[in-house]
């Protein structure tokens, strides 16, 4: 298939292949394409680095669709920073599908998600207190949710804990029958911890580790 030169362009941090430590994609080769820029600011990030609007080069859609044949893998991640941040990832994600690839979407919600295209999953995540950004959680991007969508929670503490609970119920969220994935933050609170308190309450979620990180460490980038 060729590739449509195109003009519009995205700001990427880095494209590179690695296995997705995270959805229930997790444990499978995936090609990552992480956009620069995010207008968040969790208090857990662990891509800070990904941030600065001005972080990363410019490249165009062609270029990174180039790239992401060399990596060949059937799985595609589209992350950030925020990727819903740049206005022309509608234009990447749309081009991604054409390569008949599993395409993500990892996002934090706080934008529209009735923009992105039918197809994408969207790995959608909603901030919890822990992260200093609950505020910035746009709720009505719940409704654009579909089979084939994930919900993600990190959490930080006990109390977010808490929240996420609060949230599923009242939120109806359990209903819309798409995974809910619950990811204790990196140190900060041990998965075994996590483990028991689902156990205990009968939670209707899955709990995520970050597989990369086990694997690796969490030290080294672009793995
Ligand atoms: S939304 Fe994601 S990339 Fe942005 S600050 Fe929060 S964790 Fe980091």
């Amino acid at each position: 298939m060729t590739i449509e030169p195109s003009s519009k362009s995205l700001r990427i941090h880095e494209i590179y292949q690695s296995i997705q430590g995270e959805s229930t994609f997790a444990g499978t080769p995936c090609t990552f394409i992480r956009l620069a820029g995010c207008p968040l600011n969790c208090l857990y990030c662990d891509t800070p680095q990904a941030i600065p609007t001005d972080s990363g080069s410019a490249f165009p859609v062609h270029e990174i669709i180039e790239k992401v044949r060399t990596f060949g893998h059937p799985l595609v991640l589209v992350t950030g920073g925020e990727p819903l941040a740049q206005r022309n990832v509608i234009e990447l994600l749309k081009a991604l599908l054409k390569e008949a690839v599993t395409v993500q979407l990892e996002t934090a919600g706080a934008h529209d998600l009735g923009r992105v295209p039918d197809g994408v999953s969207i790995i959608m995540d909603i901030k919890t207190p822990g992260s200093g950004e609950a505020a910035r959680n746009r709720w009505e991007n719940i409704s654009h949710l579909k089979a084939g969508d994930e919900i993600k929670f990190v959490i930080n503490d006990r109390d977010d804990y808490e929240w996420v609970k609060k949230v599923i119920r009242d939120r109806s969220l359990a209903e819309l029958k798409i995974p809910l994935l619950l990811s204790p933050a990196w140190k900060a609170l041990p998965p075994a911890t996590v483990a028991e308190w689902m156990l205990k309450d009968r939670l209707p979620m899955r709990l995520q580790i970050q597989q990369h990180k086990y694997i690796w460490g969490d030290e080294v980038t672009g793995v």
